[in-house]
């Protein structure tokens, strides 16, 4: 792969990721009452996507193989972002995401104790490299 496809992918994940954010936040405030699923303690929780979100964006891409390869700064983190061009992928991407990622409640200790479900950006990033 060339160096600057690896540097659109790498930008494509970050969008990926962003706009899935306050699908999460959303998620978490939505079920504040709600204990860990496994074992059902109410501190320390996390939101858990039981399919993980490099193997979503995999998918995802296969259905949609025309990505933007060109992207907009976050405002405050920099973080490269769909630019209001490409709000129809992004949406596309955020019903996607809803429906397929299952969102649960997990403790940390729960979470950590499954592998590979933490919401890990190293994760993305080996995902586009290995590729
Ligand atoms: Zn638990």
């Amino acid at each position: 792969m060339r160096r600057e496809d690896y540097s659109v992918e790498k930008k494509l994940t970050s969008a990926f990721r962003h706009a899935i954010e306050i699908q999460i936040k959303r998620f978490r405030s939505s079920n504040r009452n709600t204990a860990c699923v496994d074992c059902g303690v109410m501190t320390t929780l996390t939101v858990d996507q039981i399919n993980h979100f490099e193997g979503l964006c995999y998918d995802f891409l296969k259905l949609h193989p025309h990505h933007p390869a060109e992207f907009a700064k976050a405002p405050i983190t920099s973080q490269d972002i769909f630019s209001k061009n490409d709000a129809a992928y992004r949406k596309l991407w955020e019903d996607y995401h809803q429906k397929e990622a299952n969102l649960q409640i997990l403790c940390l200790a729960c979470n950590q104790g499954r592998p590979n479900v933490e919401i890990d950006l190293e994760a993305g990033r080996r995902f586009f490299q290995e590729t």
